[in-house]
């Protein structure tokens, strides 16, 4: 071997050890990470989502989390809200139905051509399958959403479209958990923490994994908290998952 041959073999060694399982949607890649504890925090049929790049808050707190537990993370690379699809934007937790998909691709291109919008949503059908099976959890298994938010969205706007909600602390009404499991919610509504149910969300269907869920039967919680309180957040997360089990039996 050359000593040009032992230096490219020698750049190739870290990076194959470094590389990442990636799903690709558009323009944007989803990290994959695989948790590996094992005993008491080895949690089977654990998924993790996070999706708005934007909130950096629930980035770190999720990326801390996962590092200790079980599971399967999903992260996506982008610092914005939207992703790219064929040269258009559109807000990735809109694109899970194609009437949700469509009417985020109209509201945040408002310009748009119908041929443009036809192969971004075609690309969207090809490219979302793998971005699922990665996601979604195996059957009885939970699917855990991380967001943040600021001021103009909180636990108010939702309790109107849930069929229930505990609010034991009015005072942060920014940081609450959103179940589509009348189980998972039981447990919810005798802890600490804000929640709200929503078995079958009203109105059209956005889009969102939520609805996604709800509409599939799969256990959902998106865990909302303010922008910035990582700690908050954190305690949350860490409640949520032990409070939750990991399978629900038949
Ligand atoms: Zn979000």
């Amino acid at each position: 071997m050359t000593r040009r041959q032992v230096l490219a073999l020698v750049a190739l060694v870290p990076l194959q050890a470094h590389s990442a399982e990636r799903v690709r949607v558009g323009k944007t890649h989803f990290r994959v990470e695989r948790g590996t504890a094992t005993g008491a925090h080895a949690q089977v049929g654990r998924r993790y989502l996070h999706i708005h790049g934007n909130e950096t808050t629930a980035r770190v707190v999720l990326a801390k989390h996962v590092a200790r537990r079980s599971g399967v993370a999903v992260f996506v690379e982008e610092s914005t809200r939207t992703i790219s699809v064929d040269g258009l934007i559109i807000d990735p937790n809109r694109m899970f139905s194609r009437v949700g998909a469509e009417a985020s691709l109209r509201r945040l291109n408002p310009r748009i051509r119908e041929a443009a919008l036809s192969r971004a949503l075609a690309r969207l059908e090809r490219e979302l399958p793998a971005l699922l099976r990665v996601v979604l959890p195996p059957a009885g298994g939970l699917l855990i959403s991380i967001h943040n938010n600021s001021q103009g969205y909180n636990i108010q706007q939702e309790i109107p479209l849930s069929e229930q909600h505990h609010l034991p602390v009015p005072d942060e009404p920014n940081n609450f958990f959103l179940a589509t499991d009348e189980r998972d919610y039981v447990t919810l509504a005798r802890g600490p923490f804000n929640a709200v149910l929503q078995m079958n969300p009203a109105g059209p269907d956005d889009g969102s994994l939520s609805r996604l869920c709800a509409l599939r039967g799969i256990r959902y919680v998106n865990l909302e908290a303010i922008l910035g309180a990582a700690e908050r957040q954190h305690e949350m997360l860490v409640w949520l998952d032990d409070a939750l089990p990991a399978l629900y039996g038949k």
